[in-house]
């Protein structure tokens, strides 16, 4: 396999600038499950006060802070849910990117 074909991987810095990037941070019905089971909510809790309808109606993301970060933010860079964080969070950068998410994401390219 050519070298130059290959698509780029990007090792997360941990800035924590992704998690306040305003928008959805979409979660589906078994990271509920995880997410209110590592919060010690039951999932009636958790879904309704930490989550709200995303943007366009077709399923849960978690509640922005008024500021616009994600709830789950602590300080810059700490995650309260690291262990059981959406597919969403852990997948960017390298499974999918928004535009202009270079200006923002201190991810090294590693090649
Ligand atoms: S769940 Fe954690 S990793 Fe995902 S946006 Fe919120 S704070 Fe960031
Ligand atoms: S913006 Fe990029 S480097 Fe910063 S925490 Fe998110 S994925 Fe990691």
């Amino acid at each position: 396999m050519s070298k130059e074909t290959s698509t780029p991987r990007y090792l997360c810095q941990r800035c924590g600038n992704c998690c306040r990037w305003p928008g959805d941070v979409r979660i589906t019905d078994a990271e509920v499950s995880r997410i209110a089971a590592f919060l010690g909510m039951t999932e009636e809790a958790f879904t309704a006060g930490c989550t709200r309808l995303n943007a366009n109606r077709t399923g849960l993301s978690i509640i922005d802070k008024p500021n616009g970060e994600c709830l789950f933010l602590e300080g810059v860079n700490v995650c309260r849910i690291q262990p059981v964080k959406p597919a969403q969070c852990s997948g960017f950068p390298n499974e999918w990117r928004f535009p202009g998410w270079r200006d923002v994401c201190e991810a090294v390219e590693t090649g």
